[in-house]
């Protein structure tokens, strides 16, 4: 049977995070957070109108997280994609990624789609009509392959041009339930497309798997200056968040013709690109995939772009880039293929 949306998600997602107060009015601008220890006490709690709630609700560890490590256990890798702007081609990279890993048959591969209000996976991974099932052992993957698995909220959409309006904690409460309730199995690598930005989504998901342990990030973004000053954000985050980054990936960088190969900067890397932003931050360089028209093409179709032009430049530069992530994370050289 496949979740409607307002069925068993709804139902959880009026608690997400069992400490967490049901509040009757929004949180002021100083807020210090309903779950944390100042909550209803603190200077800026006074008149809220959340202020008995805030103050009675009991603190503590989120017993769930227990639960989500348990659930997890079986998963040797989980790496996150982030970007610090929308539009650098950060779900395509997570599929190609997944694509890349899921190449060796050997590998079990799963992609969580945390992006609740612009879940594009599954339209990329060619199975946006599919709906997930519910059975005993709990939520199960949409499986493009033998051994790869999508999980998104685009499965749980009535319709897929329905807008996902949720604030917050209810955003928290669907990804918790991705991590605590789905039934991956034992995976080789999760990865998890994050939506852009460090937003919720980026807590949520680090703060449910901190115990589980998340391998780090990898940050997606694209030549231009613009881009680049997220991703110094980006970085900055994931150092106050604690998640280690595993490297930068200069995407959409040249064009590279299809037809003659003759390459193109497109987006001009005006203050010297993702290699000189990884240098002055101190985090690794990946590498830079060039620009492809038939990898939009792929992504629109639902179709690997890494399995139908293995020998493309943009593949080519992939698979290195792959193998930097898989070392980064600790895996010996031969553990990828
Ligand atoms: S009472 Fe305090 S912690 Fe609770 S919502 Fe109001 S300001 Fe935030």
């Amino acid at each position: 049977m496949a979740p409607a949306l307002e069925e068993p998600v709804q139902m959880d997602l009026a608690a997400p995070v069992k400490n967490t107060p049901k509040l009757v009015a929004p949180e002021p601008e100083h807020c210090p957070g309903p779950e944390s220890n100042l909550a209803g006490k603190g200077d800026a709690c006074a008149g809220c109108p959340n202020q008995t709630i805030c103050a009675t609700t009991p603190k503590g560890p989120d017993p769930d997280i227990p639960l989500i490590t348990a659930r997890l256990a079986a998963i040797k890798h989980k790496i996150l994609v982030l970007s610090g702007k929308g539009g650098v081609g950060k779900s395509t990279f997570t599929t190609m990624l997944a694509h890349a890993y899921a190449a060796d048959p050997e590998n079990m591969v799963g992609i969580m789609d945390t992006d609740i209000c612009g879940p594009s996976i599954p339209k990329m991974m060619g199975v946006e009509s599919e709906t997930i099932h519910i059975s005993n052992a709990g939520w199960s993957p949409v499986w493009v392959a033998d051994n790869l698995g999508v999980m998104s909220v685009q499965f749980m959409l009535p319709n897929r041009d329905d807008a996902v309006i949720w604030r917050g904690p209810k955003k928290n409460g669907l990804i918790k339930q991705f991590l605590r309730d789905v039934e991956w199995g034992e995976l080789d690598y999760l990865i998890v497309d994050t939506p852009p930005g460090t937003s919720d989504e980026h807590l949520s998901v680090n703060s449910f798997l901190k115990e589980s342990g998340v391998d780090g990030a990898v940050i997606v973004t694209t030549p231009q200056e613009v881009s680049l000053l997220d991703v110094r954000k980006e970085i900055d985050f994931c150092r106050k968040a604690g998640i280690e980054v595993l490297g930068v990936v200069e995407n959409m960088s040249g064009f590279v013709c299809p037809t003659c190969t003759h390459r193109n900067k497109v987006f001009k890397a005006t203050t010297g690109g993702a290699k000189k932003l990884a240098r002055e931050t101190q985090v690794p360089y990946l590498g830079a995939v060039p620009l492809d028209p038939r990898i939009g093409m792929a992504c629109d179709y639902g179709e690997s772009f890494f399995d139908n032009f293995p020998d493309s430049p943009a593949c080519v530069a992939l698979r290195k880039i792959v193998q930097k992530v898989a070392q980064a994370a600790g895996m010996e050289e031969n553990d990828v293929k």
